[in-house]
């Protein structure tokens, strides 16, 4: 069931969503050669509580932390961990979600850990833009989830890129995770219409080779089965009358 949202509802979850834009930034910030991933978990953990706010992903299904940080051939869902420390020429992703007044946020953002290769700025700036290529052309009442997909998988198979399958975007709001399921692959003109009030989240992962990905022993990590990069970026949007808000920038 999609659940539409009152224009004072989506003022809420914009709340929740700067929280969690302002968390990435924090992290971006603090991505350096040498910080272990445990460490920038606790550093989002405490600046999302210092906001008043609930770090949505702990205990989530069991989920131990308020972060994923997924480096490298990890495409989502990497645990932070005092042994895993970052090094120079990784890409790193972060996952972030928060609650605010029981509404939720939820956004990612891949960046580079000192000087990468231009290989990997490439697949970073790809997997950014191929969000924006896929949300840009909205227009409520019109647009199909299949447009959206097809956008984003149009785009960033053009460089030779995968798209995950496995894993999706979703409807957000009051549960991180609501209907409707939204694919960052497809065919245009098929599947829901989308409409003012809907909120999504839209997060394409994209891969250097291919899109087949191997879930870890861990319960939790997602790897690309061929062990080449894999960058990650996410929003939540909302469809308004005129087009849509990027609640999470
Ligand atoms: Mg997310
Ligand atoms: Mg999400």
């Amino acid at each position: 069931m999609i659940l539409i949202k009152s224009s004072s509802q989506i003022d809420e979850m914009r709340k929740a969503n700067i929280i969690v834009r302002d968390t990435l930034n924090l992290l971006r910030d603090n991505t350096k050669p040498g910080v272990s991933t445990y460490d920038l978990n606790k550093l989002a953990h405490d600046y999302i509580v210092s906001q008043n706010a609930v770090p949505s992903f702990l205990n989530y299904n069991g989920f131990p932390a308020s972060i994923c940080v997924s480096v490298d051939c990890e495409v989502v869902h990497g645990i932070p961990s005092k042994k895993k420390i970052l090094q120079e020429g990784q890409i790193v992703s972060y996952d972030c979600g928060a609650i605010l007044n029981g509404w939720h946020g939820d956004a990612a953002r891949t960046v580079a850990v000192g000087i990468i290769s231009p290989e990997c700025q490439q697949l970073i700036d790809v997997t950014e833009q191929s969000f924006f290529v896929g949300i840009n052309s909205i227009v409520s009442g019109v647009t199909r989830l299949g447009d959206i997909g097809y956008a984003i998988q149009s785009y960033a198979e053009s460089f030779g890129y995968g798209v995950v399958r496995e894993l999706v975007g979703h409807g957000i709001g009051r549960e991180m995770h609501e209907d409707p399921e939204v694919p960052n692959f497809g065919r245009a003109g098929h599947g829901m219409r989308l409409s003012h009030g809907m909120t999504i989240a839209v997060e394409p992962m994209i891969t250097m080779g291919t899109e087949r990905v191997d879930w870890c022993a861990d319960g939790w990590t997602v790897k690309t089965r061929d062990r080449k990069p894999s960058a990650h970026y996410e929003n939540t949007i909302a469809i308004l009358d005129d087009g849509i808000e990027i609640l999470s920038l």
